[in-house]
């Protein structure tokens, strides 16, 4: 038995709490807030040591090993003093993997993690399995894992934070989807991005397979990163040369064969036939399936809510909730999904995206409504070349509508760009908010009022 301290009580925190506590662990948890009474009950009754209202040095003393949370930085303090003191740091992702007896795959990249790890979930399902779908995705791992082992497959959502400190992560397949140099020119270099996602990739098992865009594979070699361990499969769009292209709605083989026609899936966004491929090759890593039999049991996949999900009209034009897009990426995917000029309503609190990057898209986008604290940022880069709106928060600009949304036009696409904390708890909070305005607007029957 060894005595843990768990930084952070957020919701990972209390399932390695309560997990650990299982196993009959000391578990001391430390934690910046207060804790309301019912969360701070929840853990003392099992036996949890909790130190709320701040963190401190000494919440360590007397500590053998330390859970980080997912939002926990590797510069904290604690972090730093427990690696001084010569304790080991396990994140809270890989807490519980021993007990992971089935096939584990593993998805990470900077947009379309919880759409492709549901697909695969469907894809399982579908196939008669009873996946658990875990990590970044919303449930911890170590929740599902209370109880003792598991045989089932595990899909997990990683994100950067949590590769941070991870150094066991060996899932069977794995992939990352893209990374958003966009977002990283401010922060740190693509190379060093890759490098710590490229983590994921060498833990995973050398019987499995991984999966990465072809450019990031170029990028990896030319900085000698180890090659994996596992089979490598590239993937690209349109013309790539990589060993898996997604062209027109076919996937295809390198060399020409084609392995699925996509154009059987009810969607029409072309990054969702991107994640519906990747989420196939790591299905098929596990099953026998062919992927053309995969393709058709996504034809009932319907997407996740706030993900480009169509909720209604507004004369009579399309209005599509986009809320889980918090960077810029994201927001010119969605864009690109249209072929009718849309109106984009884009801001939140900025994050030092790139607005440039939507210039590209100029041709589909019609007018952009910009609200809360990033719009003034995004009126300054993208003025004299796109009609820009401003409002100062998204209720505003929604009280508005009069005057942007008019009667002729194309669908009203909100897809924000930047997180959601200026106005609201998260993105599921201002998408739902966004959702709730568009009712308020129509009677029972879907017809405005
Ligand atoms: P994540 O879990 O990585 O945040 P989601 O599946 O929740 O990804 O989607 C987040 C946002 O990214 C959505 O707004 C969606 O429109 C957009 N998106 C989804 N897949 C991709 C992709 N492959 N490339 C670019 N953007 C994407």
């Amino acid at each position: 038995m060894k005595n843990w301290l768990i930084i952070g009580a957020g919701v990972s925190g209390k399932a390695a709490a309560l997990y650990l506590r299982a196993r009959g662990h000391g578990v001391r948890i430390s934690e910046k807030r207060w804790l309301e009474p019912a969360e701070r009950d929840g853990l003392v009754d099992v036996g949890v040591d909790v130190r709320d209202a701040g963190h401190d040095v000494n919440h360590l003393d007397a500590i053998d090993a330390v859970v980080v949370s997912p939002g926990v930085a590797t510069n904290h303090f604690l972090v730093r003093s427990a690696l001084q003191r010569g304790l080991a740091i396990v994140p809270e992702i890989e807490l519980a993997l021993d007990e992971v007896r089935g096939p584990l795959l593993a998805v990470t990249g900077t947009n379309g993690k919880s759409t492709t790890c549901a697909m695969i979930a469907h894809l399982l399902e579908g196939l008669g399995q009873r996946p658990i779908l875990a990590g970044n995705f919303g449930i911890p791992l170590s929740h599902f894992l209370i109880d003792g082992p598991t045989h089932a497959p595990v899909v997990l959502e990683v994100s950067s934070y949590q590769l941070e400190f991870c150094d066991r992560l060996r899932s069977r397949s794995a992939a990352v989807l893209n990374l958003d140099a966009d977002h990283l020119r401010r922060h740190v270099t693509l190379d060093n991005y890759l490098a710590s996602k490229w983590k994921l990739l060498e833990q995973c098992e050398s019987g499995g397979t991984v999966i990465l865009p072809a450019e990031l594979d170029d990028r990896a070699a030319r900085l000698r990163l180890m090659p994996p361990r596992a089979r490598k499969l590239t993937v690209g769009i349109g013309s790539s040369d990589a060993d898996v292209v997604l062209h027109q709605r076919q996937v295809r083989e390198r060399g020409g064969s084609q392995l699925a026609d996509l154009g059987v899936l009810p969607w029409s966004e072309p990054h969702n036939d991107y994640n519906a491929m990747v989420a196939m090759l790591l299905t098929a890593s596990i099953v026998p399936e062919s992927l053309s039999v995969l393709a058709h049991l996504l034809r009932d996949f319907r997407g996740l809510p706030h993900r480009c999900q169509p909720i209604g009209e507004l004369r009579h034009r399309p209005v599509i909730d986009d809320s889980k897009a918090t960077n810029v990426a994201a927001t010119l995917a969605a864009v690109m999904s249209f072929e009718e000029p849309v109106t984009l309503l884009v801001g939140g609190e900025p994050k030092g995206d790139a607005w440039e990057a939507l210039l590209e898209a100029r041709g589909t986008i019609d007018h952009v409504v910009a609200f809360g604290e990033a719009a003034p940022l995004i009126e300054r880069t993208l003025c004299g070349r796109v009609e820009v709106t401003c409002y100062a928060s998204l209720r505003d600009c929604l009280e508005d509508a009069e005057r942007w949304a008019r009667r002729e036009g194309g669908p009203i696409l909100f897809s924000p760009g930047c997180s959601s904390f200026d106005e609201f708890a998260d993105f599921e909070d201002r998408g739902r908010f966004f959702q709730r305005w568009l009712s308020s607007r129509q009677d029972a029957g879907g017809r405005e009022v």
